[in-house]
């Protein structure tokens, strides 16, 4: 999802609801009726900073989807279940976000996000409705969000890096993996969130087990996330913004016993309709792992990484793991006007650490600059090879290289293989690479899992996969007559 942007870190103080503390004060909760320290301002002080915040949040998870019906329907769900709720001096607005991080969240003023990431992984309304529910739990409540935790900020395999070499740019490459504007909630908050959540659910009529349902699919994409990912946790999703458990869910619905549903509603064949051919995965303006290659079609680049190396896109730089400690950082950065890579490299990009061996090349005809430095990675000496490639006036793109002491002579021939694969596309290239995209299907009569999980475009796990997406977590079968999702291209 590598941008030309940088975060802004103002609205991380912003969403956060930094400002809401400082506010201070005391309030009483209008469903609990309990007073509330958070500091509850007033409702416009609460729309403007929603409103502030909205642009920085779209570009920060790929702008709205750009399927209108799709963002009507989500938002006629929403105010479904918002009308139930104690508080109607707020107007929501619910917006689906570009984004396959799987995550929902809620900013003061009543504006709701929600990724189409999490809405490929539901298998019903019911499931997007408790989503929904739980967020204008958070907004009632006047929730804000805590401190990060650890394993919020965790992200990517670059964020545990910890590379040293005297340069603070070159350590921040490799720290800033995944950090995005929405922190986490404590664990009170969320079981505050769900009780409320469960009490607009049934009183809108749903099925209020979709609660623990979608919990469960939440926490299998996010087990199979860190599998794909060689163990790594997955980056900012839901599971590190809403620290959730499925026990603690389980009593928010047992405690809304009161709230039992005649007739409740899942509506599954129709959520399944309007989010058929939804965009699956990385969007063209995010760049596409496909295999070993990195594509990128709006930026119009692409690069292979070596053989056994993981590719992650990230929201700030692309990593690829391989094995012993080896990775691979890609990024975008920009430089001053007139300024020679060269001099990019070692007056600004590396300032401050001790280069060995700078020099100028050329890979596939842009200008390009090399150099070797010595540092620790966790700790331990390792050489990182830093590549800056010069792509236009001021666009430069980076590779750090993460060599471990007795790294083979093949590992580092392999790293030049990646560095002279760096490659502009041409136009017809670039419209070659299409997004994947969810496709439902009806299953028929003798039609067994298997059909489906060899019809899922995917690089790995299509089993697993197929299984999470369609919430199918105990092993069990299918039905003729049943619909079920598939990843084509
Ligand atoms: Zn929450």
């Amino acid at each position: 999802m590598i941008r030309l942007r940088t975060a802004t870190r103002w609205l991380a103080a912003l969403a956060l609801g930094a400002g809401v503390a400082a506010a201070g004060g005391c309030s009483t909760n209008p469903a609990t009726g309990e007073r509330i320290f958070t500091g509850a301002l007033p409702v416009a002080q609460e729309e403007q900073i929603g409103k502030q915040s909205r642009p920085e949040i779209l570009a920060e998870f790929g702008g709205e989807y750009p399927d209108e019906a799709l963002q009507r329907y989500v938002q006629s769900i929403g105010e479904l279940v918002a009308a139930t709720s104690e508080r109607t001096d707020v107007s929501y607005t619910f917006t689906v976000l570009n984004s396959d991080v799987v995550n929902a969240f809620a900013v003061p003023g009543g504006y709701i996000y929600i990724t189409r990431g999490l809405l490929a992984l539901a298998n019903n309304e019911a499931e997007i409705a408790g989503v929904l529910a739980h967020e204008v739990g958070h907004i009632v409540s006047r929730h804000s969000a805590q401190r990060a935790t650890q394993s919020a900020l965790a992200g990517v395999a670059a964020a545990v890096l910890g590379v040293a070499t005297g340069s603070s740019q070159v350590a921040q490459m490799a720290q800033t993996g995944g950090m995005a504007v929405i922190q986490s909630y404590s664990r009170e908050q969320e079981f505050e969130a769900d009780t409320l959540g469960v009490r607009y659910l049934s009183r809108a009529g749903y099925d209020p087990s979709a609660m623990s349902s979608f919990l469960a699919s939440l926490n299998a994409h996010s087990n199979l996330e860190a599998k794909m990912a060689g163990g790594n946790p997955p980056e900012f999703n839901i599971m590190s913004t809403h620290p959730r458990t499925q026990d603690r869910v389980q009593r928010a619905v047992a405690e809304a016993g009161g709230y039992a549903v005649r007739n409740p509603m899942l509506a599954r064949d129709i959520y399944l309709q309007k989010i058929d051919g939804i965009v699956y995965g990385d969007a063209p303006e995010q760049g596409f792992v496909r295999g070993r290659d990195f594509v990128h079609p709006t930026l119009g680049f692409r690069f292979r990484v070596p053989e056994d190396f993981r590719l992650m896109n990230g929201a700030q730089q692309v990593v690829a793991k391989g094995s012993g400690g080896a990775v691979i950082v890609f990024d975008a950065a920009q430089r001053r006007s007139g300024l020679p890579i060269v001099s990019y490299l070692r007056d600004d990009w590396a300032a401050g650490a001790s280069l060995q061996s700078l020099e100028r090349i050329t890979v596939n005809g842009m200008e390009a600059a090399t150099a070797l430095v010595k540092g620790t990675v966790q700790g331990q000496p390792a050489d990182l090879r830093l590549v800056a490639i010069a792509f236009d006036g001021t666009q430069v793109f980076r590779f750090m290289f993460v060599i471990p002491s007795r790294a083979s002579s093949a590992l580092i021939e392999s790293f030049q293989r990646t560095t002279y694969s760096f490659q502009r596309l041409s136009a017809a290239e670039a419209a070659r690479y299409q997004p994947k995209r969810l496709d439902v299907v009806p299953v028929g009569s003798g039609d067994g899992v298997s059909r489906f999980v060899g019809m899922m475009n995917v690089d790995s796990y299509p089993e697993e996969q197929f299984r999470v997406l369609n919430g199918l977590l105990g092993g069990e079968g299918l039905l003729a007559g049943q619909k079920v999702k598939i990843v084509t291209e």
